[in-house]
């Protein structure tokens, strides 16, 4: 085994069934980042903790990091640990790597050239090192709204369902949460809801956007990444998607959408909404999204929160015939009268159908955010 810093070491299984080395090194903990764990009587011995994980590519450990810093950091506050896998070169170098980038706030590149020192053989697979740059482009720790995150998330989970790997509910835990009942939050926000019961579906932020007509490329996960010659051919030229509404998994969808493909119904009064499928489709302007939950634009209605002057009145903008202000809370249970309703609140939902502004939807948001700015 090689030290890497102060009471953290790296190696292979070996190494792990090394009794003498892990007691002269004072190792108390034991990470293992393999296809099978330590046999029990060794692992006995020690504090232990076991991610299952073959060495390839497309094996997801960026979900696992956030964990595995834990367990290295308290191991440091107890004793030593050893992290390895079978050879330690790819995979207890991944989990390393990360743990040396997001504790000492080192690049992806620093962190390969300060463990290289202590262990040269060190290897990362070619799609944990994209993981690594994923990790490092969101600042070396796991920002869950990130939307490549998102999108390497959706991308992991739709290879599962394909592949018929996902026999787990749990994976629904990873949806985006239901909005219903949830206060809205910033100006800015806009939420989705039902056009025919009114209930609240999903918020903008759960929107996934993609660049017109870049063919497989625009809903990889990979495209943003630096090292990726994809990013290349982003000079900002072209234009992001205004046909088609695409959003990431919500909660209330459940274990329905675990199936390859199928129907979106509204929760509430069971209106067709839209469908999803896990091997992606086209979208009208080519572009090909994996995978793909499709809202149709007339399903839904979009409503805006703004923060509002306490004036007398405020002109509502002209382009929206239809538009009432409501009480901010939605209700889930029962249908919320679509009637123009002034309140004192200082904050008012404008709503309009979405298939009239999803063209407005992209430049309005950019507005807010750099009015925030
Ligand atoms: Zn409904
Ligand atoms: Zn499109």
């Amino acid at each position: 085994m090689n030290y890497v810093q102060e009471c953290v070491y790296i190696g292979s299984a070996d190494d792990a069934y090394d009794t003498l080395s892990l007691a002269k090194h004072g190792i108390t903990h034991i990470l293992s980042v393999e296809h099978r764990p330590l046999r029990k009587e060794v692992s006995d011995d020690y504090v232990y903790k076991y991610v299952h994980a073959l060495d390839m590519d497309n094996v997801d450990l960026l979900s696992h990091f956030t964990e595995c810093i834990e367990f290295i950091d308290s191991a440091r506050q107890a004793g030593a640990v050893l992290v390895h896998c079978y050879f330690g070169q790819s995979r207890s170098a991944t989990i390393v790597l990360a743990w040396l980038m997001h504790k000492m706030a080192l690049t992806l590149d620093d962190a390969l050239l300060l463990l290289m020192k202590h262990r040269p053989q060190i290897r990362p697979n070619p799609g944990f090192h994209e993981q690594l740059e994923l990790f490092e482009s969101m600042g070396n720790v796991i920002d869950p709204h990130n939307e490549q995150y998102k999108l390497y998330r959706l991308n992991t989970l739709a290879r599962q369902i394909q592949a018929a790997q996902l026999s787990d509910a749990r994976h629904v835990d990873a949806f985006s949460a239901d909005p219903c009942g949830a206060q809205p939050s910033d100006k800015g926000d806009v939420l989705y809801k039902c056009k025919k019961c009114r209930r609240p579906l999903f918020k903008s932020t759960s929107r996934l956007s993609h660049k017109v007509g870049r063919g497989e490329v625009a809903f990889d996960w990979r495209s943003s990444l630096p090292s990726n010659g994809m990013s290349d051919q982003d000079d900002g030229s072209e234009s992001v998607c205004e046909q088609s509404l695409f959003i990431e998994p919500v909660k209330w969808m459940g274990e329905d959408v675990l199936a390859l493909e199928g129907k979106i119904a509204c929760p509430k009064c069971h209106a067709k909404l839209g469908s999803f499928t896990w091997s992606g489709e086209r979208c009208a302007c080519g572009t090909w999204v994996t995978p793909a939950f499709h809202i149709g634009p007339n399903k839904v209605d979009e409503c805006r929160i703004r923060a509002v002057q306490p004036l007398p009145s405020t002109p509502l903008p002209p382009h929206a015939p239809n538009t009432g202000i409501a009480q901010l809370t939605a209700s889930c249970n029962s249908p919320q009268p679509h009637v123009a309703m002034k309140t004192d609140v200082q904050t008012r939902m404008v709503e309009r159908p979405v298939a009239k502004v999803l063209p407005m939807v992209q430049s309005l948001c950019q507005d807010e955010a750099t009015q925030a700015q």
